[in-house]
């Protein structure tokens, strides 16, 4: 049996055994989101080497909502460095919610760019003037990552931009403590906007195979991103990207990782795979019911956690040997 149909069966099989699983409720916070399906499910898993295997409502759009961060700190990172983009932001789990209204006391940065806050102060770095441009530049480098171009959903940005007071109570704060500069509303522009990208479920898993592949499409083969910082951003995913599920996530599941509240997961097995599930109904924290169970029985039955020995697939000698 070949690799490829291997993972097929084994992304067929979990999406059987969490078919039926229908725990969780859909976001209405933003009331456009609302309006996505309850019972939607797919899953999709891009290897390094541009194998791809789906099954269920993986062709559904959504926004990508949180998962732009991740993406939106790399962008930062390459226009700032490390040094410019750590001004701002720190890479310290902060185990609260992910809309929390709070700033480290001793540094008065957000703890770590995959919270609102952390997102916000990252925004603000790479906005640009006009605002379209920024919203612009991120949207493409997303299609180049994806391999297909990609829009926003005007109407999932008009909703959270008139109901998200929470996300402005934030920005002032920082505004306040001198972490960003600026327009609140063109910074907060820049952040729903990219909250607000349409993907399906195999580009988010492509997205993933792209930091996988070290800032590479491996289906294009397009260089997208500056490999020197896609470590920082699976480090921070690793930490922070299930907010206050962090550790119970790298403890079950190992491997790292991005949520949001529009119910994607994106995770990322370094140097092998890019694994999406999108399933609209969220816990409490905010992350998708059947995206956390099938991605913990997606990494036991293929050995993904980071630790597990079975896991070689990141080791130098294998690295080495495929140039
Ligand atoms: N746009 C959403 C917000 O800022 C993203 C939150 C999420 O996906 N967890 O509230």
């Amino acid at each position: 049996m070949s690799p490829e149909s291997q993972i097929q069966d084994v992304v067929n099989s979990v999406y059987e055994k969490y078919a039926g699983l229908n725990e969780g409720e859909v976001a209405t916070y933003i009331p456009e989101l609302s309006k996505a399906n309850p019972h939607h499910f797919g899953i999709s898993i891009v290897s390094t080497d541009g194998v791809v295997c789906s099954a269920g409502n993986y062709e559904q759009e959504f926004t990508i909502q949180s998962i732009c961060k991740p993406f939106a700190f790399l962008l930062a990172l390459e226009g700032h460095g490390r040094e410019g983009t750590l001004a701002r932001v720190g890479v310290e789990p902060s185990g609260d919610a992910f809309n929390s209204i709070e700033l480290d006391p001793k540094t008065l940065r957000p703890y770590n760019p995959m919270i609102n806050a952390g997102a916000i102060a990252i925004a603000s770095l790479i906005k640009q003037n006009p605002p379209e441009a920024g919203v612009r530049a991120f949207v493409e480098r997303m299609g180049k990552a994806a391999g297909r171009s990609l829009r926003i959903d005007q109407d999932v940005l008009a909703s959270e931009t008139f109901t998200g007071h929470r996300n402005r109570a934030i920005a002032y704060l920082m505004l306040n403590w001198g972490v960003i500069e600026g327009e609140v509303e063109q910074i907060l522009f820049q952040y729903f906007s990219q909250c607000s990208l349409l993907v399906n479920c195999r580009d988010l898993a492509m997205l993933g195979a792209t930091l996988a592949n070290m800032g590479s499409n491996p289906v294009t083969g397009q260089r997208v991103f500056d490999f020197q910082y896609v470590k920082d951003v699976l480090t921070v995913m690793f930490t922070c990207g299930l907010y206050d599920h962090a550790g119970e996530w790298a403890y079950h599941v190992g491997i790292p990782a991005k949520s949001g509240v529009s119910g994607g997961i994106v995770a990322v097995v370094n140097r092998q795979l890019g694994i999406a599930v999108y399933s609209p109904r969220v816990d409490a924290k905010g992350n998708s019911v059947r995206g956390i169970a099938a991605c913990r029985e997606l990494a036991s039955q293929l050995g993904l956690h980071a630790f597990e020995f079975t896991n070689v697939g990141s080791s130098f000698m294998q690295w080495l040997s495929a140039d």
